[in-house]
């Protein structure tokens, strides 16, 4: 038996588990040995009979009285039995385990565990778990692992299979190198692989854990290093220089870039006209002014005669972009033509675009996901930017060279991941940093009010609108729901409507509407038209009204903090005040707590370190989620100290072995391939 044998071969495992197994993508006792439990039951200790009440769970310490009746019925066998824990009398019922009838006698006692009933004057335990004293103390001491399941397979079935794994003396071979296992004080593979599943303490569990993050940190930095190595291999096939019609478009903007934009513009500037191919991360707040430093780019590429894409995560900011750009070209009297390329887009009109794309000339596409559909076929593709890189997965960073191009890559992200932690996720870009904001911005006023407060809200919005400016109200959602309460824009669009004066137009905007009305609402907003806009977190990402100086967000605590931070960012992108007002529909004072952190700060890299100290496990607002930062054991939050020393470490072995061609890296190296690929199988778009 090898770690790669097929778990078919192990004791115990058939045809049908082998089946679950492989739908949980367990196949070779390897998977087996890593996949490992979600969590670890624990038994409660054994109950005093007088603290017994009913409907809850108990382990009761008791013995059988008389004989367990067993009935026989066509379709199970039920097993009938009375017990006395000295106190009180049980009626106990065991479904399809005929066996207890047997097993269950009156010369010793039994633990029983299970959800107690009233019956009459007496207790019932329905299926109850029956263990020996001995057997339950053990369970109570050691920890029982509890697995993720799939229909039809049973925890009890995982816990043998690992068992049986583990008897074969297999284990997960050792990658790491020898200092830093001492350097740590790492488990050696075959105790770590153990108390993965079947720790005898929880500080032998937490050990093992910490190994095993660090071990998949440590690949995964490698991975990427290399990667960026081999980046770094693709020429430039796309030499460019700066051009005049660039610096007038710069001039002619009617504001004075800020040092951060110059800096960031002056990085891709030189990038392009290097040696190799662009891999850069544009990295800057809400705000700070991105989106011109990527289109004043893509212009010196057209005048360079190559075609340039920019790729948005919704379709109401492509619309945005190419509105922007559109305008932007047309007053400085270019010829380059701009196209948008949504899945909305009629498919008569696509094929056009495709054909064009397919040509010669210098264009700029800009879109959604659609870009990179099949179909789409570029030539002369010289530069693809993403904007809000973090709504992607890592992996449509690559979905360009896997069409046979090698443009240059620019993604923008005002991610909320922290820097510290981003330069090591994202250590295969080169990162510009914009640091502050345009010139000219006051920083927005925050308020953190109760739903009683409503009255005064309004009247801020009524004053603001009344000086010609606009609106925008957030809610959690769509619809009205019957299971959750919480504001929708639908209805409260329609109590807006009777609360303000009936001059102002309120309309109200959720990502379920059909693609061309969401258009028409965005562009009545854009021109002034509607003065109210009531919105889901469609309007989160980069939509740009600067008219737009106050937002409200209702039932602020249903969002996360980052995401608030992003909703904030349509107001203040103007030199007029601009104003923040979080509706906190929550009695909760940790609801509270973390709105605060908002109202004390704008700094959205302060607002996510905080919102990490504050955030218990598992609940970083679906951020984890996305691509760039999900690991199957470590936690970039939790395990960050892992993370950075895996980061570091890896460093080290590659300044000293850049190859990994020392046989102390043998293991690692053959690993971090098949790391890689596994890796962009699983977060692929
Ligand atoms: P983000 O970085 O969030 O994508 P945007 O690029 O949308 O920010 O820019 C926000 C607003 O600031 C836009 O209205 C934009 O026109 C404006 N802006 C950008 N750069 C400057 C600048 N240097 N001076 C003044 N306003 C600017
Ligand atoms: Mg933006």
């Amino acid at each position: 038996m090898e770690l790669y044998s097929s778990i078919r071969y192990l004791k115990g495992i058939g045809d049908k588990t082998e089946k679950m197994f492989n739908k949980l993508g367990v196949y070779s006792c390897l998977d087996m040995l890593l996949y490992f439990p979600r969590a670890f039951a624990e038994y409660p200790d054994i109950v005093n009979p007088i603290d017994i009440t009913v409907n809850k769970v108990f382990a009761v310490k008791g013995r059988i009285v008389g004989r367990p009746v067993l009935k026989k019925t066509a379709r199970m066998d039920i097993v009938l039995a009375k017990m006395t824990d000295g106190l009180n009398e049980f009626s106990l019922t065991f479904f399809r385990q005929g066996y207890l009838a047997k097993t269950l006698n009156t010369s010793q006692e039994f633990i029983f565990y299970g959800k107690v009933y009233a019956k009459g004057q007496f207790f019932q335990m329905d299926q109850p778990r029956v263990f020996t004293v001995e057997k339950y103390r053990e369970m109570q001491t050691s920890m029982q692992p509890v697995y993720p399941l799939t229909t039809g397979l049973k925890n009890q079935t995982v816990v043998k299979g690992v068992e049986a794994a583990l008897s074969e003396g297999l284990y997960p071979e050792e990658i790491i190198p020898g200092y830093i296992m001492e350097e740590y004080d790492f488990p050696p593979a075959k105790t770590a692989v153990r108390d993965m599943h079947f720790p005898i303490s929880a500080n032998d569990y937490l050990k093992a854990k910490s190994k095993f993050a660090y071990e998949e940190f440590l690949l995964f930095v490698l991975g990427i290093k290399y990667q960026k190595m081999s980046l770094e291999k693709t020429p430039n096939n796309f030499c460019i220089e700066n051009t005049d019609e660039m610096e007038t478009v710069k001039n002619n903007l009617g504001f004075e870039l800020t040092p951060s934009q110059k800096d960031a513009l002056f990085d891709i500037l030189s990038d392009v006209s290097g040696k190799s191919c662009m891999q850069r991360l544009l990295q800057g707040d809400v705000g700070s002014g991105k989106t011109i430093v990527a289109f004043l780019s893509m212009i010196v590429f057209a005048q360079n005669g190559y075609k340039s894409a920019l790729m948005a995560p919704t379709e109401v900011l492509a619309v945005q972009h190419y509105e922007a750009m559109t305008k932007l070209i047309n007053k400085n009297k270019l010829n380059y033509e701009v196209l948008l390329l949504t899945g909305s887009v009629k498919e008569k009109d696509k094929k056009i675009i495709r054909e064009k794309l397919k040509g010669d000339a210098p264009l700029f596409v800009i879109g959604t996901h659609a870009l990179i559909q099949e179909k789409v076929e570029y030539s002369n593709l010289g530069l693809v930017i993403t904007d809000e890189q973090h709504r992607f997965g890592v992996n449509q960073r690559d979905a360009f060279s896997n069409k046979g191009l090698h443009p240059h890559v620019l993604v923008m992200s005002a991610t909320p991941i922290p820097r510290t932690l981003s330069i090591i996720l994202y250590g295969d870009l080169d990162i510009s940093v914009m640091e502050g904001m345009p010139a000219k911005r006051l920083p927005i006023k925050n308020a953190v009010v109760k739903e009683k407060s409503h009255p005064a809200c309004y009247k801020k919005i009524l004053e603001q609108l009344n000086m010609g400016h606009q609106a925008y109200v957030i809610c959690p959602l769509a619809e009205e729901s019957e299971d959750i309460n919480a504001k929708d824009v639908i209805s409260y669009c329609e109590e807006l409507r009777n609360i303000f004066p009936k001059t102002i137009r309120i309309e109200y905007l959720h990502g379920k509407m059909k693609s061309d009305k969401k258009q028409e609402i965005m562009d009545d907003f854009s021109s002034n038209k509607i003065k109210i806009l009531v919105s889901t977190t469609v309007i989160e990402v980069g939509i740009d009204v600067a008219n737009a100086t106050i937002i409200m967000i209702e039932n602020a605590e249903r969002f996360g903090l980052a995401q608030l931070h992003q909703l904030r960012g349509r107001v203040g992108r103007s030199d007029k005040q601009s104003y923040c007002i979080l509706v906190n529909g929550s009695d909760k004072d940790e609801a509270s707590e973390r709105l605060e952190i908002l109202n004390g700060s704008n700094d959205g890299f302060y607002i996510a370190e905080q919102d990490l100290k504050l955030r218990g496990p598992g609940e970083y607002f679906g951020y984890r989620q996305s691509g760039d930062v999900s690991f199957k054991i470590g936690d970039i939050y939790e395990d960050q100290m892992m993370l950075k020393k895996a980061a570091r470490d890896a460093a080290r072995i590659i300044e000293k072995d850049p190859e990994l061609s020392l046989p102390e890296n043998a293991a690692i190296s053959a690993r971090v391939l098949s790391y890689m690929k596994e890796r962009a199988q699983s977060t692929g778009i």
